[in-house]
C-alpha cells in the first residue's frame, strides 16, 4: 500500500536491510525499513498525507519515520555513505540508486531488498545463499568495510549472536586485524551494539568473538583479562568459562524476557579476580575482596560506556553482594555454590522465587544464617535499586 502511495508521486519504495532479512528467516519482523529515491523533504510530505504520525528525528541520516496503518515504519532516502577516517560518524550522502545503496551496508544478509508494490527481489551480494550457509559476512572486502565503519566489527559479534551464525573467515580474520580501529567509535555507538549482542538469545556465541578477535579488549578489558593461567593452579577453575557459564544460567532463569542488568552483572560478576589474585607460599590462590574490586571495574566501565547512573548502581551493587545464579539445572557441577547454601535457599523457597538468584559465592559461606542474612541483603538491594530507578525516571521527566 505504502509502495502504491509512493509510486503514485514517482519514486521506487524498497523494503531493505533487516525486516527483508528475518523475513527469510521466518523470524518475527519488527520494524519496517523501506528506502527509497524521494529525498527526505519529499518523504516527509508523502507520509504526512498517508500516516496517523510522521517523526523526523532521523532527518539528518535521511530518515522519516511514520505510523502507516497502525504500523511503524521508517523510510531512508538511498545513501551511499562516505567516512571520515578520523572522525567518529559516517558522513550523509545521497546514493543515486538501490545498488548504491545496498552497497553500503555492512553485512549480505542486510544488503537485500524487495520492491513494492513490484515485489523484485535484489540480492547483488548472494545474501540469501549466506543465511541458507548462517553465514555473516561483508559485501565488499572487509577490511575496507571496517576501516569506513569500525562499528561493523561490533555488529558482526553481534548478529552471530543474535542469528545464530557463523562470521565468514575472511571477515573474521579483518576483525582481527581491524580491531584496534574500534578507539574511532564513540562510546555511546559501542554501548549500543554491546547492549543488543547482550540481550541476544545466546550472548556467549557473540562474547567469545569480541574476546577471540581483540574486540572486548578495546572496550572491555576485563573480560580477556579473565582467562588469567590457571593450569599452575590446578584446584583454582577457569574464571572465564565459568563466567560464560553463570552468564548462561542466569539466562535459563530468565522468566520475564532478558534481563540486561542481570546479565551483565553474571558475565562481570568476577572481574576483580585476576586484580585481587594472591598466591600463597603452598600454591593456594586467594582472591580477597575480588567482589569490591569487581564492582569498582565495573562501575568504571559502565560509566565510560555511558549507560545511565541507575544501571551501573544496580550491576555494581549485584557484583559487590556477589550474587550467584541459582536454578542449576541437572548436570550441573556442584560447587560452584556451596551446597549448604543452595538447599536452603531451595527450601525458603518463596521469597526467594522471583530473584532467581543468590547469595555469596565465596567458599566460606557455609552456614544458613549467612544464607538468611543475605538474603535480606538482596531485599535492601531491590529496594535501592527500584528508589534509583525512581530517581531516575523523575530526572528524565
Ligand atoms: P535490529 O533492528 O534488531 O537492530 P537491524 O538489522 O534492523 O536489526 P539496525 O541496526 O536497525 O539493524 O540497522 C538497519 C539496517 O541498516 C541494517 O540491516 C543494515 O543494512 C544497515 N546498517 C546499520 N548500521 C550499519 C552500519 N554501521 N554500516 C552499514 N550498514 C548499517
Amino acid at each position: 500500500e505504502l509502495g502504491r502511495v509512493f509510486a503514485g508521486e514517482g519514486y521506487e519504495l524498497h523494503l531493505v536491510g533487516g525486516p527483508v532479512r528475518d523475513a527469510v528467516l521466518r523470524r518475527r519482523v519488527s520494524d519496517l525499513d523501506f528506502t527509497t529515491d524521494a529525498r527526505p523533504e519529499a518523504t516527509e510530505a508523502i507520509l504526512r498525507g498517508c500516516c496517523q504520525t510522521v517523526w523526523t528525528t532521523g532527518a539528518d541520516f535521511g530518515t522519516i519515520g511514520g505510523l502507516f496503518r497502525g504500523e511503524q515504519v521508517e523510510v531512508t532516502t538511498f545513501r551511499a555513505d562516505a567516512y571520515d577516517r578520523v572522525g567518529r560518524n559516517p558522513i550523509v550522502r545521497y546514493g543515486d540508486s538501490l545498488e548504491d545503496d545496498l552497497q553500503r551496508r555492512d553485512f549480505t544478509v542486510n544488503a537485500m531488498a524487495v520492491s513494492v508494490p513490484g515485489h523484485e527481489f535484489c540480492d547483488p551480494f548472494g545474501g540469501l545463499g549466506d543465511i541458507a550457509r548462517r553465514t555473516i559476512r561483508t559485501p565488499a572486502a572487509p577490511e575496507s568495510s571496517f576501516a569506513d565503519d569500525p562499528l561493523r566489527m561490533l555488529r558482526a559479534a553481534r548478529f552471530a549472536a543474535q542469528l545464530g551464525f557463523a562470521v565468514e573467515p575472511a571477515t573474521l580474520d579483518a576483525m582481527r586485524r581491524m580491531a584496534p580501529e574500534l578507539s574511532r567509535i564513540t562510546a555511546e555507538r559501542i554501548r549500543d551494539e554491546f547492549v543488543k549482542l547482550m540481550l541476544a538469545p545466546d550472548p556467549v556465541v557473540g562474547l567469545r568473538l569480541l574476546v577471540d578477535t581483540g574486540l572486548a579488549a578495546q572496550f572491555l578489558p576485563e573480560l580477556p583479562d579473565l582467562r588469567m593461567e590457571i593450569d599452575e593452579h590446578a584446584q583454582h577453575k577457569d574464571v572465564y568459562e565459568h563466567s560464560l557459564q553463570v552468564l548462561r544460567n542466569a539466562i535459563a532463569l530468565e522468566t520475564d524476557g532478558p534481563d540486561l542488568l542481570l546479565r551483565i552483572a553474571a558475565l562481570l560478576h568476577d572481574i576483580g579476580k585476576p586484580e585481587t589474585k594472591e598466591v600463597a607460599a603452598g600454591g593456594g590462590v586467594s582472591f580477597h575482596h575480588h567482589d569490591v574490586a569487581g564492582a569498582r571495574l565495573a562501575r568504571r566501565r559502565m560509566r565510560e560506556l555511558k549507560f545511565p547512573k541507575a544501571d551501573v548502581q544496580a550491576v555494581s551493587l549485584l557484583i559487590s553482594l556477589h550474587l550467584r545464579f541459582y536454578g542449576y539445572g541437572e548436570g550441573d557441577e556442584a560447587g560452584w555454590t556451596d551446597s549448604a547454601v543452595r538447599r536452603y535457599v531451595t527450601d525458603a523457597g518463596e521469597q526467594l522465587d522471583r530473584l532467581h538468584v543468590l547469595v555469596r559465592s565465596d567458599c566460606t559461606t557455609r552456614n544458613r544464617r549467612k544464607a538468611e542474612r543475605l538474603a535480606r541483603d538482596y531485599d535492601a538491594f531491590e529496594e535501592r535499586i527500584a528508589r534509583l530507578r525512581a530517581a531516575e525516571d523523575l530526572r528524565a521527566v
